[in-house]
């Protein structure tokens, strides 16, 4: 059973070379396609025309946080959050101390859900709910891909909570790597005593994995660490290995000094950027000065639209960074370089986006970059296709009964709130 994209325009994400033609698309992990004008559709096949539509490689998240899904509309925290440790304490470990199964789940449906309608097909998650640790990777795992979404999660190992958890943290972690692919969580070098640094490393040297840590967000971090173990974090994690596998993630990375960013320049492990998340904490902005060039976009939670966390990294960066047109699209699609250097399964070129862009103006290989910044836009995905099947069809997922999910989530979320309205900080 194949798709058929008739009389497409399809637009090679690397070169960004134009042509007008028909695709067959081969379904299976990390399959492809094939130019074929005239072929003979068989019992099966789903045929789509596209004439007048634009054929691309969907889009893949570097890092998204499932846990938030259910916290958008929830009251504000009993107590007003002054600095970003408190946004931590009072919201988000507050939330992700009353997951549970359920909620869990609702929160994967939902996101795979916004994912596959924003013509994201791969998603990179780091995942935390310390009451609720066993078998939680499993759960998100099982819910993206009955969506049709293929991913690399993690559990968002802490001593936050206590030894105890930090420990399930790890257990779960292995649980998962024996099989599956995915990485190894870290929340932060502030919240991870030595011991449990220690532990996760060895565990990503055993299973040849990557870890995936939030780093610098805030100046706390740093401040932190200065104080604990009269080093910068980057240098801590230095020290333990962290960045000795190309799999490893680093996320934010705003408030480095510059033996810091050195240290990544010379390493193989990446960086993602999370402009919008940065804005809304208030915890600075990225410069990618120094940093080298394994950078990579992410939502932190906030949503599931890169074509929109892409255009933040281009306006905040104006500001505060080297990006210009080559560098914004750069960096938006190096999430497929890191999957695919990686040898990690699930982002082939059988995965694509069929875009329904009314382009006022002429749109062509020489001036894709300007309309991939100040046109092309989320509502113009018309149709998703992950791994050859196609798992949006005219803006509506097929693999799931979307009503249905989101009053499962909606029933989540009230519980979930009322969980929250009962801890106290
Ligand atoms: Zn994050």
């Amino acid at each position: 059973m194949s798709i058929y994209l008739k009389n497409a325009t399809f637009i090679d994400w690397q070169t960004l070379e134009f042509k007008n033609t028909s695709i067959k698309v081969n379904s299976g992990i990390d399959r492809g396609f094939d130019f074929i004008d005239n072929y003979s559709v068989l019992t099966g096949d789903e045929v789509i025309d596209c004439s007048g539509k634009y054929v691309t490689k969907s889009f893949a998240c570097g890092h998204h946080h499932v846990y938030s899904a259910l916290a958008r509309g929830m009251n504000a925290p009993k107590q007003q959050p002054t600095n970003f440790y408190e946004i931590l304490k009072y919201i988000w470990w507050t939330l992700d101390k009353c997951l549970d199964k359920d909620s869990i789940e609702a929160s994967a449906l939902v996101t795979a859900i916004a994912c596959a309608k924003n013509g994201v097909t791969f998603a990179i998650d780091h995942h935390a709910s310390p009451l609720a640790v066993d078998g939680s990777l499993e759960i998100i795992a099982n819910a993206f891909e009955k969506v049709g979404v293929s991913h690399l999660l993690c559990y968002e190992i802490s001593d936050r909570d206590g030894i105890e958890i930090a420990q399930k943290g790890l257990s779960e972690t292995e649980n998962y790597l024996k099989t599956n692919q995915g990485l190894v969580g870290l929340h932060a070098s502030f919240t991870i005593s030595d011991n449990t640094l220690e532990n996760a490393v060895n565990l990503t040297k055993k299973y040849n994995s990557g870890l995936h840590i939030h780093v610098a967000e805030d100046k706390y971090d740093e401040e932190h660490c200065i104080k604990n173990y009269n080093k910068q974090v980057v240098e801590r994690l230095y020290d333990f290995g962290v960045l000795n596998f190309s799999k490893t993630i680093l996320g934010h990375c705003l408030h480095l000094e510059n033996k810091e960013k050195e240290l990544i320049k010379n390493s193989n492990a990446w960086v993602v950027q999370n402009s919008e998340s940065n804005l809304n904490n208030n915890v600075g902005y990225f410069n990618s000065r120094g940093l080298g060039k394994n950078i990579m976009l992410g939502t932190d939670g906030m949503h599931s639209d890169m074509l929109r966390s892409a255009k933040a990294a281009f306006y905040v960066g104006q500001g505060f960074d080297l990006i210009d047109y080559p560098e914004f699209y750069r960096r938006f699609r190096n999430v497929h370089q890191y999957l695919n250097s990686n040898n990690f399964s699930g982002d082939g070129e059988n995965n694509l986006v069929v875009l329904n862009y009314d382009t006022p103006t002429d749109f062509n290989s020489n001036n894709f970059l300007g309309h991939f910044l100040f046109g092309i836009e989320a509502k113009h995905v018309q149709h998703v296709i992950s791994q050859g099947k196609l798992i949006v069809k005219d803006k509506k997922v097929t693999t799931v009964n979307e009503n249905e999910i989101l009053d499962f989530s909606k029933e989540q979320g009230i519980r979930l709130w009322e969980r929250m309205s009962k801890i106290t900080y």
